[in-house]
């Protein structure tokens, strides 16, 4: 049996370094190693696979979305997603699956104590990550998402494929955001702002005056650790949740899929989280 992860690039991946961790914790002896497959090359990828005794890899970009067509089997949640993440050889047949979404619902519950189940949440972003969180809230029964994006038709076309109409498209105005805030328990970034190497930031914060007292600041960014937004909401007495958590909760949900059986998620979680503080090179 042998794992991968890849994508282009893929080099920089914290996957080998987490999956590792998590296999020589339980005691496998399986290889999980980067593999650059350039877009358009997934075809041979899959039959070089299958050939070379790989059972089952991750995907990052550009391949998340190109998968789908090529696979035999999607498992719902990443047909509603619209993107693969964790793909499994289960007798002969490729299937996809997406632990995104669900390792953001993980981390929410574990690490911050928060059930979305009737809130209404604020989540800025429409992008990839945006996409399986906001289906992810509004799957765990959120009574209303307001998904506010730069570019708002991003939103209008990520809410559009809610089936259960809970998403809301929102403009990303200081205006608009502070309305939606006030409304919120749940503040979720799903934007690149904040992340180290993005040369943007925050026009202002004054969004996190309008939560209320007590709620949830969860931003998707592990790197720096602690963003501007977590130290203004930190500052603000707001609760904080970085993307940690989920990074190692989508991989835990990722190694089930792999093995085909559960594992003690919890401690899973808090071994593949130590070999990121042992590797802070992984970042
Ligand atoms: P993406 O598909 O490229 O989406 C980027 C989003 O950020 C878009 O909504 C974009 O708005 C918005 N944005 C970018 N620059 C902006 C600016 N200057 N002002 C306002 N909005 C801006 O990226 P992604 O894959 O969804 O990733 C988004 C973030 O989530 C990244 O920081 C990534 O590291 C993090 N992430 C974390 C995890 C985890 O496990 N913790 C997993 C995946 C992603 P437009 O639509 O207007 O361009």
């Amino acid at each position: 049996m042998k794992l991968q992860i890849i994508g282009d690039p893929v080099l920089h991946s914290k996957s080998p370094v987490i999956q590792g961790a998590m296999l020589g914790a339980l005691g496998l002896d399986i290889p999980y190693t980067p593999h650059v497959v350039r877009r358009g090359e997934l075809p041979q990828y899959l039959a070089w696979a299958r050939d070379s005794g790989v059972s089952g890899f991750n995907a990052t970009m550009p391949h998340k979305e190109d998968l789908l067509p090529l696979l035999d089997h999607i498992d719902p949640a990443a047909r509603a997603m619209g993107a693969v993440n964790t793909v499994c050889l289960r007798d002969g047949k490729w299937v996809g699956f997406n632990t995104d979404g669900a390792g953001a619902a993980a981390a929410l519950r574990d690490s911050l104590g928060i059930d979305p189940a009737g809130m209404t949440v604020t989540l800025l972003g429409a992008g990839g990550a945006a996409k399986a969180v906001a289906l992810a809230l509004a799957a765990s029964r959120a009574e209303r998402v307001f998904v506010c994006n730069r570019t708002v038709e991003r939103a209008q076309t990520l809410c559009a494929q809610d089936p259960l109409g809970r998403l809301a498209p929102a403009e990303f105005d200081p205006e608009t955001l502070v309305r939606c805030a006030a409304r919120s328990r749940l503040l979720v970034n799903c934007t690149n702002l904040g992340m180290a190497g993005c040369p943007h930031q925050f026009a202002d914060f004054s969004f996190l005056d309008a939560l209320p007292p007590g709620a949830g600041v969860f931003d998707l960014i592990y790197h720096p650790a602690r963003t501007e937004l977590l130290s203004q909401a930190k500052r603000r007495g707001l609760k904080t949740l970085n993307g940690l958590p989920m990074l190692v909760n989508q991989a835990v949900l990722a190694l089930e899929r792999f093995l085909n059986r559960p594992l003690d998620r919890k401690a899973m979680a808090a071994v593949a989280a130590g070999a990121l503080e042992d590797n802070p090179a992984a970042f």
